[in-house]
């Protein structure tokens, strides 16, 4: 399965990650809420992919919110900061 990073600010392809299973809580899709998890999180069954909204490094710099990002994955909650 693969999942497909895009940003939702500026709408660029941020990364694809290729995994045998999605791990709910090392994605930190386990910390959103059911209508969190609709908004960002869609599940393309045939195409055996999921497309996550996030942001980034660019649109998280210029927000100034990198302060608070860890390294490697971008943070999936900083999509929710407007
Ligand atoms: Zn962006």
């Amino acid at each position: 399965m693969k999942i497909f990073y895009t940003c939702e600010y500026c709408g660029d392809h941020i990364d694809t990650l290729e995994v045998d299973q999605v791990d709910e809580t090392k994605f930190g899709f386990d910390c959103l809420t059911a209508q969190e998890r609709q908004d960002i999180i869609k599940t393309d069954v045939e195409q055996n992919a999921i497309h996550v909204k996030s942001l980034c490094d660019f649109c998280i710099t210029s927000m100034g919110l990198d302060d608070n990002v860890s390294l490697g994955m971008p943070a999936i909650n900083k999509g929710y900061i407007h």
